[in-house]
């Protein structure tokens, strides 16, 4: 049993579970910040012939886009009806991804220092221990590898744009979708890496632009952000 898990959490993310792919639906910031992200990945860790992670893939956008240019890709969650969309889409496009039910602290108990590069995407901010989550992913990464972490920011700004902004004004996302007490800031973020046996190569900004529904890469961090990590 994985204490690390928010059961409300992941009821939210199964009930979406249909319109995971629906590129207008609720998960559309997903897939209109898949290309920014992606190219962030892949220009620092090269993602070609590499073992990759996808730790809370859900319905697999990320896990997908990366299985193109990896040369094998495992995509883990909780949340058991995202998973199985993840799995018929796979079949559909024909993409060479392993979906596992699994937490990331199970994994990482059985298959310590086995992937190239480990992604743990917009999944933070909704478990109760992120600092153990970032534990896992360190321990599943073989020294000299990569991770990949995004969050929000935990300030007024993050509260009106990720909130207000995105729930209720835009209504981009669901209500409910975020809780503001668990945003993460960058200097937590950091301290939770460092303690797990990484340095920290570096933190970006992704800005959404709710009206052309695309991102772009920013060095402002005071809402969403990403961070890139190596295993010393
Ligand atoms: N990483 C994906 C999906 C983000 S949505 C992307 O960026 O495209 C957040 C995902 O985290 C959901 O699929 C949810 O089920 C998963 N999740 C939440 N808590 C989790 C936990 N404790 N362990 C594994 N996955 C979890």
């Amino acid at each position: 049993m994985n204490d690390n898990v928010d059961r409300a959490e992941l009821q939210k993310f199964s009930e979406l579970a249909a319109k995971w792919w629906d590129r207008e639906g609720p998960m559309r910031p997903l897939h209109d910040i898949n290309p920014a992200r992606l190219k962030w990945i892949d220009d620092l860790a090269s993602l070609t012939g590499k073992r990759v992670l996808d730790v809370g893939c859900g319905g697999g956008v990320l896990t997908e886009a990366m299985a193109q240019k990896s040369e094998y890709v495992v995509g883990i969650d909780l949340a058991d009806k995202p998973l199985k969309v993840a799995r018929l889409h796979a079949l559909e496009s024909s993409a060479r991804v392993e979906y596992i039910e699994c937490a990331a602290e199970t994994l990482a108990a059985q298959q310590p220092a086995s992937f190239d590069v480990v992604t743990c995407m917009e999944m933070l901010e909704h478990v109760p221990e992120p600092q153990q989550t970032v534990q896992a992913c360190a321990t599943l990464v073989k020294p000299g590898g990569w991770l990949f972490f995004s969050t929000i920011n935990r300030n007024a700004k993050a509260f009106a744009l990720a909130i207000v902004g995105a729930e209720y004004v835009l209504r981009l996302l669901p209500r409910g979708t975020h809780e503001y007490a668990k945003f993460i800031k960058p200097s937590e973020l950091s301290r939770y890496a460092r303690a797990a046996g990484l340095e920290v190569h570096g933190v970006i900004g992704m800005r959404y632009n709710p009206f052309t529904n695309t991102a772009t890469l920013a060095s402002d961090t005071d809402v969403n952000y990403m961070m890139a990590c190596r295993k010393l």
